[in-house]
């Protein structure tokens, strides 16, 4: 997706680690425009599925899940990061973050995430593919179907991508990053 790499170069940054920030257009700083055509990309490579809901992790991956629910009219739901001590019925898995180096809950109730559900997951970035394995995990232990996942920036170079097309996952990314070797974003 062409404007949105060009806006990675533009207004990215890259941070030892291998992390980039988007901070600027994606995760503090949001830009709903770019947002909308991101939502726009997503419908059309998940076009030939079916879909009867949207899911994600909060908190960067609400705004282009919504903006896919809303291209498509479906619900979205958020996977919590910490248990609601008020939530019953609830599925939940553990993920580590290698961002902040750390095991978090990840969890949703079974109100909301049903059997038979055919789920389509959007998330900000793909990197290890840790947070996606806890949702694969969640939609299982649903009894619910994952029939793609998308996301607005791959990491290839952490290779979770593979690990998921290899298991024969629908995967999407609008914009992979090849290297962010010596503080230079290079793009697929
Ligand atoms: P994974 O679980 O695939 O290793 O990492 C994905 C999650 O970690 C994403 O939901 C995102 O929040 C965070 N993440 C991973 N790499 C980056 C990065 O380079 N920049 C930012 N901003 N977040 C990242």
């Amino acid at each position: 997706m062409k404007t949105l790499k060009d806006r990675i170069l533009r207004d990215g940054r890259c941070f030892p680690g291998g992390i980039l920030k988007v901070d600027n257009f994606i995760n503090h700083q949001m830009d709903p425009i770019l947002m909308k055509s991101i939502g726009v990309e997503f419908v059309r490579r998940f076009a030939s599925t079916q879909i009867n809901k949207v899911i994600t992790v909060e908190a960067s991956g609400i705004a282009p899940a919504i903006m896919v629910g809303y291209l498509l009219e479906l619900p979205v739901v958020f996977a919590k990061k910490k248990k609601p001590s008020t939530m019953e019925n609830m599925l939940a898995t553990s993920v580590f973050s290698f961002t902040k180096q750390r095991t978090y809950d990840v969890c949703v109730s079974r109100d909301f995430l049903c059997p038979g559900d055919k789920v389509l997951f959007i998330d900000d970035f793909l990197a290890n593919g840790n947070a996606a394995k806890g949702i694969i995990e969640l939609v299982k232990q649903a009894g619910a179907e994952l029939v793609g996942m998308g996301f607005i920036i791959e990491k290839a170079f952490q290779h979770g991508g593979d690990e998921l097309r290899a298991a024969g996952i629908h995967v999407e990314s609008l914009a992979i990053i090849e290297s962010l070797d010596n503080c230079e974003i290079k793009i697929r």
